[in-house]
C-alpha cells in the first residue's frame, strides 16, 4: 500500500479524542453504555466490565446478566436490568462477551441493535461474520490471541506469529474494526487505507487475569461516549495501558485488574492535564 500501513498512537491524539463534558451535558447526551457480562460462574467478568465502564466517559453503566448482586455491591451506580438487552433501557453502545459462558442468547438482540457494539471474550465463540456484517452500527471485535486463533480456524502460534496481518484478516472477513490485544495490541479498520494503529502503552504487567473484561467495558463506554469504532479501540487500549503502568508503579510490580480499574481516572488525568 502507499500510505504507511501502521501508525503508532500519539499521546495529542488522545488528549484530543477524550470525550469531554459540554456545559449543558447530562448523563444520556454523554451516553449510556449496556455491559452484557458474567455469569453464575463467572460475576468477577461483569464487576471489572462495569468498573472499566464507569471509567470510560459514559454518563451511565447499564448492567444486563445474572451477576446484578455482585456488581451493585461494588458499584451502586449501576443501571441493573434483569430481563433482555432490548427491554433494558436506552443505550448508546453495548459491550457483549466477558465471563458469560454459554449464555449467548443476549448476541444476537445487541448486534440486532442500531447502536456500537463491542464484542469481547465468549462473544466471539457465538459469533458469524454474516451477523456482523449484516449490522448497521459499528461494531469492534477484541479478541486475545487464542481467540483470535479460533475465529479463523488457526493455531494461536501461527496468529502471534503473524499479528498485523491476523488484524487485517479479521477486520475484512467480518468486516468490523478489530482490535487485537497482546504485547503489541494492535487495531484495525475494515477500510483498509486506513493504517493499524499500535498501542505504545502496553505492560507485561496486562497479562493477568480478568485485565481483558477492564478494557472492554471502558472501550465500549467510549463508545456510548461518541468514539468510532477505532478510535474508542485506539484511546481505551492507551488508557488502559497507562492504568496499568499507574497500578504497578515505576519499578513494576505485580497488580490485578481491579487496581487497572482504579488507575483509569488518573491515567485519563495524565493524558488530559
Ligand atoms: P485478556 O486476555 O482478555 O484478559 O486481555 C489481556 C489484556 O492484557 C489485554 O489488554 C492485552 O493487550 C494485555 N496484555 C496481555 N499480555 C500482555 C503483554 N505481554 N504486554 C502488554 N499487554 C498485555
Ligand atoms: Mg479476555
Amino acid at each position: 500500500p502507499a500510505t504507511a500501513d501502521v501508525e503508532a498512537l500519539q499521546h495529542a491524539d488522545v488528549a484530543e479524542l477524550l470525550p469531554r463534558p459540554a456545559a449543558e451535558s447530562d448523563k444520556y447526551r454523554r451516553g449510556v453504555v449496556g455491559v452484557v457480562a458474567g455469569s453464575a460462574r463467572y460475576p468477577g467478568a461483569a464487576v471489572l466490565a462495569v468498573a472499566g465502564a464507569l471509567r470510560g466517559g459514559a454518563g451511565a453503566v447499564r448492567y444486563v446478566g445474572p451477576a446484578a448482586d455482585a456488581v451493585l455491591a461494588r458499584f451502586p451506580e449501576t443501571l441493573v436490568h434483569a430481563g433482555p438487552p432490548d427491554k433494558a433501557g436506552r443505550v448508546q453502545s453495548w459491550v457483549i462477551g466477558p465471563g458469560i459462558g454459554d449464555e449467548s442468547g443476549a448476541l444476537e438482540e445487541v448486534l440486532a441493535a442500531d447502536v456500537p457494539v463491542l464484542v469481547d471474550a465468549d462473544g466471539l465463540r457465538f459469533l458469524s461474520a454474516d451477523q456482523v456484517r449484516r449490522r448497521t452500527a459499528g461494531t469492534l471485535l477484541t479478541p486475545h490471541a487464542g481467540e483470535a486463533a479460533a475465529l479463523l480456524g488457526r493455531a494461536r502460534a501461527e496468529v502471534e506469529a503473524a499479528r498485523l496481518a491476523t488484524v487485517r484478516e479479521l477486520a475484512a472477513r467480518y468486516g468490523a474494526t478489530v482490535l487485537l490485544k497482546g504485547s503489541t495490541t494492535l487495531v484495525a479498520d475494515p477500510d483498509v487505507s486506513v493504517p493499524v494503529r499500535v498501542n505504545p502503552t502496553g505492560t507485561g504487567w496486562l497479562a493477568t487475569a480478568g485485565s481483558g473484561d477492564v478494557l472492554s467495558g471502558v472501550t465500549g463506554s467510549l463508545l456510548a461516549a461518541g468514539l468510532v469504532p477505532r478510535d474508542a479501540g485506539a484511546v481505551g487500549a492507551y488508557l488502559h495501558g497507562l492504568a496499568a503502568r499507574r497500578a504497578a508503579g515505576p519499578e513494576g510490580a505485580p497488580i490485578v485488574a481491579s487496581e487497572v480499574a482504579g488507575q483509569l481516572a488518573a491515567a485519563w488525568g495524565s493524558v488530559v492535564g
